[in-house]
């Protein structure tokens, strides 16, 4: 029989390669700005994966996800409901960061998203919170789900299958958008409630 130890192994090892992968893709022309990836990180045993968009300034600096004013929000959120960022893991549908911060290409997302995948096939997650409409739209698609505005989609909990699993989809607006506007802000803080009381039903 395989056991926890060794299944956590090749977890490890199989995201690792993956990682190593991401570093030096050239599969899109990102990496022709790019000074680091963002492969993504956390647990590989996390309950909740966390999806952004794609890496901004700081990220492409330290090549690690939400380590600017968002990321900043993001660890607040999470401290909130007692979780820290080792508990779970935080990956982005594009992992390099577009010019200026523009939005993802739609050539960009289709060719990222294979790493993204193999991520959340690796960690099997019992629930993900998309951040943001990217995200959002991309997970949904995937569902297949019909994907509709952020506002209209988020505050509730969305019972998915993907990649032949069962996954509790929590679509949330970007904690970016929330820096801007309170309204947002309050709403996220909501949403992480609701994340709180569905990470309940898992809890050991
Ligand atoms: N915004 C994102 O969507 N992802 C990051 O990693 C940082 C900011």
């Amino acid at each position: 029989m395989t056991s926890e130890y060794e299944i956590h192994m090749s977890k490890r090892i199989l995201m690792e390669n993956i990682a190593t992968e991401i570093k030096v893709c050239r599969k899109c022309d990102l990496w022709k700005q790019r000074r680091n990836a963002v492969p993504g990180e956390g647990s590989l045993e996390a309950f909740v994966v966390f999806i952004g968009e794609a890496p901004g300034y700081y990220e492409d600096v330290k090549g690690q996800p939400f380590v600017g004013a968002a990321g900043k929000l993001l660890d607040e959120l999470l401290s909130d409901i007692g979780l820290s960022r080792t508990e779970v893991f935080i990956g982005n549908v594009l992992k390099c960061r577009p010019p200026e911060n523009r939005d993802p290409l739609e050539g960009e997302i289709k060719t990222c998203t294979s790493y993204l995948d193999q991520q959340i096939k690796i960690v099997k997650p019992k629930i993900i919170v998309t951040l943001g409409r990217h995200s959002t739209s991309y997970i949904f698609s995937k569902a297949g789900l019909k994907t509709e505005g952020i506002t209209k989609l988020r505050g509730k909990v969305y019972e998915i299958k993907l990649f032949g699993f069962q996954i509790s989809l929590i679509p949330m607006y970007h904690p970016a958008a929330a820096l801007y506007n309170v309204g947002y802000k309050d709403e996220l803080e909501r949403d992480f409630e609701l994340l709180r009381s569905e990470l309940e039903k898992y809890r050991r």
